[in-house]
């Protein structure tokens, strides 16, 4: 007998789903996240087996592990394959550390590794249905960019992108208007929370319901998956030994995914989670009282400008706990083991500077905002402990955008402009194409009826 795995909303006031209804779906219908009931297991001689494997192929190896009995490993191979073209470079820096540079994407962020497998397991479930959906998505700026390049040319996935017209860089907008086809851009007169109330509204509009609406958003366990694959992907080019990842967090999706990668069977020593200032999960672990930070700050790593991680109720469900939407914790996790398995830091937005300065006068690493809030992490951790404590380790850090997403702050600190990859240089000679609206729903509503 083959069993799905099945996939539990972490309110547990919703049935059990399987993947395909859990990726579909996006949020429980009790409001929760879903997670896995049971994580597969990676046996030794798999693990072992990656430092001879190509990255898509490990790829295939986790996520078939999750996927076997929903979809057809011919298939899932190929997938893995199509949505991984690209390099994923580990750089030795000094002694035991390297960075792990998750920019080499066609967005150049980090988002790209999870929204791209997404957007190809969506687009395998719905093909043979001829059904077609809509993907609404709200962003600040590099999620927006990975869905749009992710899901464009898809025949029956249309998605619709808001973004606030002031809030995001030249280079933010042009990655998302410059693709057409099924990828339509609004930008609203208003704020990224303007942009997500619209959403919000148009997910319970009744007139919308032939739309079949469907989420992108980093909540989606088709997200989550992915993110755990660069995790053993690291740990099997860097000699195979226990290791501390540094992880860059906002919303707590890529530490979610290392935490997967962790639960079958790689062996991480700790995670240290480095925040920017809105530092509500390292003072959660420090104190033991979860206090959300309304509104966020805006820190130099806007990527990770979360007052209230949305994956945070993953987090603590893991560690045996309940938290609702709103961060109230119903049952407490085991804080005692999360205080084991995580160091947490906050950096100031001058320390992210000063790191990204001494990264590259010391060690000739060229790191931008949310990397440097990493790698000084990773530094904070290492300082104080004994060559005894460090011997037999490694420790990675993990870079998510590419520098030249931020040639202004990268300027100024280092005095000179960090070279663009070709998929953002080329954006410049490309025509755009977005509307403006009022910031109102029924701007909104009138722009969807009639467009879609
Ligand atoms: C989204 C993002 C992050 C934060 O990742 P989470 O999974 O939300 O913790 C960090 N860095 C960059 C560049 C991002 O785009």
């Amino acid at each position: 007998m083959s069993h799905k795995i099945k996939y539990y909303s972490t309110n547990l006031r919703a049935p059990e789903v399987s993947f395909r209804e859990a990726l579909l779906r996006g949020i429980a219908p009790d409001g929760g996240l879903y997670m896995p009931r049971s994580v597969p297991e990676l046996t030794r001689k798999e693990l072992e087996s990656f430092t001879d494997r190509e990255y898509y192929e490990i790829a295939f190896v986790i996520l078939n592990k999750f996927l076997k009995n929903e979809i057809g490993y011919k298939d899932l191979m190929s997938l893995c394959r199509d949505a991984y073209n690209f390099s994923v470079p580990l750089e030795h820096v000094a002694d035991d550390c390297y960075i792990l540079r998750l920019d080499q994407g066609p967005t150049a962020s980090f988002k790209d590794f999870a929204v791209r497998m997404m957007a190809r397991l969506m687009n395998y479930f719905i093909v043979p249905e001829q059904s077609h959906y809509t993907i609404l998505t709200a962003t600040s700026g590099d999620t927006g960019s990975a869905v749009a390049s992710a899901f464009h040319g898809f025949k029956h996935i249309d998605v619709i992108i808001l973004f606030p017209l002031d809030e995001v860089s030249e280079t933010q907008r042009k990655q998302m208007t410059t693709l057409k086809g099924n990828i339509s851009v609004v930008a609203v007169k208003g704020k990224f929370d303007d942009c997500q109330r619209i959403v919000k509204r148009a997910f319970a509009d009744e007139a919308f319901r032939n739309l079949s609406l469907s989420s992108a958003n980093s909540i989606n366990i088709g997200r989550l998956l992915p993110q755990s694959v660069y995790y053993a992907w690291a740990w099997s080019r860097s000699g195979r030994k226990p290791v501390v990842f540094s992880v860059p967090s906002g919303n707590y999706g890529n530490l979610m995914g290392g935490l997967i990668a962790r639960e079958m069977g790689l062996p991480v020593e700790k995670f240290v989670i480095s925040a920017n200032e809105n530092n509500e999960v390292p003072e959660y672990l420090r104190t033991g009282i979860y206090r959300i930070i309304s509104p966020s700050l805006n820190c130099i790593s806007s990527a990770m400008n979360v007052g209230h991680p949305s994956n945070m109720a993953r987090i603590i469900a893991l560690y045996g706990g309940v938290m609702n939407e709103k961060g109230e914790i119903l049952r407490s996790p085991d804080l005692g083991r999360m205080q084991d398995d995580f160091y947490g830091i906050s950096v100031s937005d001058q320390v992210t500077r000063e790191t990204i300065f001494s990264g590259y006068n010391d060690h000739r690493v060229l790191l931008e905002p949310h990397g440097a809030v990493a790698w000084k992490g990773l530094q904070h951790f290492l300082s104080g402990k004994s060559p005894e404590e460090l011997n037999g380790r490694v420790f990675i850090s993990l870079e998510t955008a590419h520098p030249a997403k931020f040639p202004a702050e990268i300027r100024r600190i280092l005095n000179f402009m960090p070279e663009a990859p070709p998929s953002l240089s080329k954006l410049a000679e490309i025509d755009e194409e977005y509307l403006t609206i009022e910031n109102d729903y029924n701007s909104f509503r009138e722009y969807i009826q009639k467009t879609h």
